[in-house]
């Protein structure tokens, strides 16, 4: 493990702990989108074991790159935009899907990995440009997925940006849905606001920056 990486974890327990929380209580998620399979590898000699990736394509190319030994021990979670034709190319490897915010999604995964674990993702803060179905739709499309026979196990949430009252809002809103529909996972927090999340009842942050550093930008910079 690397020493800049051994940092890192020990200020994100340390930030945890001051938001009043557990870490154990709390699953993080290593977001390694936009890294090389160095940062895999040094994030799984770290005990990181949780990855989340964007990109279909990039998740199946680190994945190919590991060896088995090292396949064994990650558990893939998929946090980006989600787009139908491209579940196959990674649906045997995913553990968490937890980015279905539409019924033709939902119906991708349930058809490629039958029974998958998923997060609904829900646009709490209201921002026209962001993935997740409307707070509305939730119990609808939980209702679907649970047809289609997918495991739903919580919800999950991308709070605005530089606005932390806004965060706090949206990140409350998420748990009340959670709570209404009793589901046990809030997959909310980022590197920037995981102390709110946090304080609202996270139970998985989703964290690249703080652990890893700057992401390099990506070709044709897709961020
Ligand atoms: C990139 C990303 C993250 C991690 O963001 P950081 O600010 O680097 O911690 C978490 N969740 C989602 C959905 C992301 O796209």
């Amino acid at each position: 493990m690397s020493d800049d990486l051994r940092d890192s974890i020990a200020r994100l327990h340390d930030r945890i702990e001051r938001a009043g929380r557990d870490p154990a209580s709390v699953t993080v998620i290593a977001v390694t989108k936009g890294f090389g399979i160095d940062v895999v590898e040094d994030a799984l000699s770290a005990g990181l074991v949780d990855l989340g990736e964007n990109y279909a394509q990039d998740m199946r190319a680190k994945v190919d790159a590991l060896d088995l030994a090292q396949r064994a021990q990650v558990r893939w979670h998929f946090i980006g935009r989600l787009q139908s034709n491209k579940v196959r190319l990674i649906a045997g490897d995913v553990t968490l899907w937890q980015s279905v915010d539409r019924s033709s999604v939902a119906r991708e995964i349930a058809k490629h990995a039958a029974g998958a674990a998923v997060l609904v993702q829900v646009n709490t803060s209201n921002e026209p440009q962001k993935g997740g179905c409307e707070p509305g739709e939730v119990a609808r499309l939980v209702g679907e997925c649970r047809e289609l026979g997918l495991s739903v196990h919580g919800l999950m949430c991308v709070g605005p940006a530089d606005a932390p009252t806004e965060a706090r809002t949206a990140f409350r809103l998420l748990g009340s849905l959670a709570d209404d529909l009793g589901l046990h996972e809030r997959s909310m927090g980022m590197s920037d606001d995981l102390e709110i999340a946090l304080e609202e009842g996270s139970t998985m942050v989703r964290v690249g920056t703080a652990l890893f550093g700057r992401r390099p930008a990506p070709p044709g910079s897709r961020r």
